[in-house]
């Protein structure tokens, strides 16, 4: 049985600046703009072969107001950024349904997580799950993650093992609790 650790991680303010409200959805590239401290936080990740792998719910794409060629396009500019600090992140999952669709991708439901971890031969229980929102954590939960709350929001009790203020406390803690892994 495998037992190395990986790290899913949401996107919108966890990985980038969370999107207007009145946009509500990353709608360009050029809107894709960094959190404090992520890019170190994954470069931490990478140098101990943890692999990291972005989970993210994009209804815009159901309801149209992302086209999915978009979406890629702002994908290839978060690697893109992240590249720039020499990170990168091991594997891209998003969900483009709305609620109406029932699928079983769209967090809280754990579809990506799954399919993430299929990717990369990860055993989800020995995984972390990291997020802005309760949902995020759900998800996580939902396959035997342990879950870390970053930011403001409040989850009911239990839901989140650690909670972090801000994302630039990330480096530090993936320092302090992170093991180097062997060479996969
Ligand atoms: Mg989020």
């Amino acid at each position: 049985m495998r037992t190395d650790i990986g790290v899913f991680m949401d996107r919108d303010g966890l990985i980038n600046v969370p999107p207007p409200p009145k946009d509500r959805y990353i709608l360009h590239p050029d809107s894709f703009e960094l959190m404090p401290g992520i890019a170190e936080a994954i470069r931490l990740l990478n140098e101990r072969n943890i692999p990291v792998a972005v989970v993210t719910n994009q209804k815009g794409v159901a309801i149209g107001k992302v086209a999915e060629s978009t979406l890629h396009q702002i994908h290839d500019r978060m690697v893109e950024l992240l590249a720039g600090e020499n990170a990168t992140v091991q594997n891209i999952q998003y969900c483009p349904h709305s609620e109406a669709d029932q699928c079983n991708c769209r967090k809280p439901l754990p579809g990506m997580l799954i399919s993430a971890a299929s990717a990369l031969n990860l055993q989800t229980e020995t995984c972390w799950m990291i997020g802005d929102q309760p949902r995020d954590l759900e998800a996580g939960r939902a396959v035997g993650c342990h879950t870390l709350l970053v930011g403001s929001a409040s989850a009911p009790e239990g839901l989140a093992d650690l909670h972090l203020n801000r994302t630039n406390q990330l480096p530090e803690w993936i320092k302090q609790n992170f093991p180097f892994q062997t060479e996969r």
